[in-house]
């Protein structure tokens, strides 16, 4: 496969490459633009006309199967009184559902960070195995908490332990079930009235086995932060991940060690505008109120953690599924440059998946994950969000997405 006349975001933050060519082969990136290649003329070459090529979006927070929740129409509508209970076996068709419109949306890597009864594994081998298609999937299994309220509510979602031997029996427990990395709830949610976000839920010893065990046996950890207590132990413990981490910006020396550990933040403002605009009908009106206090920290911690150095992941965790880069526009509009933005959700992602040597980047060696877009992201982020502007999806070097009947034509001035 051969791409001419792109302009190449190659995913690293550097200035985009103009009228460049892009070469595939045996599914990875072989060629980009560099060093005066340039495929025009070649037979088979498909001329862009001038559109932009930039890595696949990858979103590093993701709930595969809970989000739908916050997909008002995405599942199905809820049983009337009357009507037979809804099956539950229909969620795996929902999720089906969800893979193909995340990669229709140029979405090509997922991380879930946190599925009901491993609905994330069953949908990452449907794609592995061909079955459906979607994006590439990684899964904590369930997320390790202590016991805590949380642990009511999201169920199977949770896998609630206490004490360091029990933590490092529930981190094998994960990799037996298959996941591909370790979650951790470091604090209590903000979704969850019962729980104060602010304490850490775990003393240092559980937090410690954790991290000890799944870095020993080769696995990277994702740590869900809230407060301040929280984000201290995580950080300072190596975690690899820091999940949400709004209160960050209250510690800047937290951010320093964070950028020279090289500890990935994925800040997930979608969700805070969820709890504090989006869904106040349906939370608590106690957690809508904190939720407003979070989003301005979320913020706050967005922009302290740029100027501290710290690399950024786009993690949308909200619903509906395809609205993803709508995370990559809010930190955008929290202060980052587009560059920037479109960095952090390919090669920060990339990065905070232990990844970023095969994903995020469209440099020679990488696998062929990219998305041709129909204009230009860095001079307006949002047209990200529009799915009939992602014209061309192509993940492993195959194409899986492609509206673009008008390639070969040049793009609107
Ligand atoms: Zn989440």
């Amino acid at each position: 496969m051969l791409l001419t006349n792109a302009r190449v975001i190659d995913g690293t933050g550097r200035a985009p490459l103009e009228r460049a060519s892009v070469r595939v082969a045996d599914g990875r990136i072989v060629e980009a633009g560099d060093g005066g290649f340039d495929g025009a003329g070649v037979e088979g070459a498909v001329d862009l006309g001038g559109r932009t090529l930039m890595p696949g979006l990858i979103d590093a927070h993701a709930h595969l199967s809970s989000d739908i929740s916050r997909s008002p129409g995405f599942g199905p509508p809820p049983a009337l009184h009357g009507e037979l209970p809804r099956p539950r076996e229909l969620g795996y068709f929902v999720l089906a559902k969800t893979a193909c419109v995340l990669l229709a949306a140029g979405i090509t890597t997922v991380r879930d960070v946190g599925s009901y009864d491993d609905e994330a594994i069953a949908l990452r081998e449907a794609v592995r195995l061909g079955i459906v298609e979607g994006p590439r999937i990684l899964s904590c299994g369930r997320i390790i908490s202590a016991t805590a309220p949380g642990g009511a509510i999201f169920t199977t979602m949770y896998r609630e332990a206490d004490g360091a031997d029990d933590m490092r029996k529930a981190v094998r427990e994960q990799l037996r079930r298959g996941a591909d990395y370790v979650k951790l709830m470091a604090t209590g949610a903000r979704s969850v009235l019962a729980e104060d976000p602010e304490p850490a839920q775990m003393t240092r010893e559980e937090l410690g086995a954790i991290v000890d065990e799944a870095h020993r046996l080769g696995v990277r950890v994702a740590a869900h932060v809230e407060g301040l207590a929280g984000a201290r132990l995580a950080v300072l413990q190596g975690v690899d991940t820091i999940e949400h981490g709004l209160s960050l910006h209250r510690e800047p020396a937290l951010l320093d060690a964070m950028a020279e550990r090289g500890i990935v933040l994925v800040p997930t403002l979608s969700t805070f505008h969820d709890l504090a605009e989006r869904f106040t009908d349906d939370f608590a009106p106690a957690l809508v109120e904190q939720a407003k206090r979070q989003l301005e920290e979320a913020y706050a911690t967005l922009a302290a953690a740029r100027d501290a150095g710290v690399t950024l992941a786009m993690g949308h965790d909200s619903g509906p599924p395809g609205d993803n880069a709508i995370e990559l526009a809010r930190m955008v509009d929290g202060g980052l440059t587009p560059l920037e933005g479109v960095r952090a959700a390919t090669f920060g992602s990339a990065t905070a998946l232990g990844l970023s040597s095969e994903l995020g980047t469209v440099v020679p060696g990488s696998l062929a994950d990219f998305v041709v877009v129909d204009g230009d992201p860095l001079a307006d982020v949002r047209m990200l969000c529009d799915p009939e502007r992602i014209w061309m999806v192509v993940q492993g070097g195959k194409v899986v997405a492609d509206r673009s009947p008008r390639v070969g034509e040049p793009a609107p001035a």
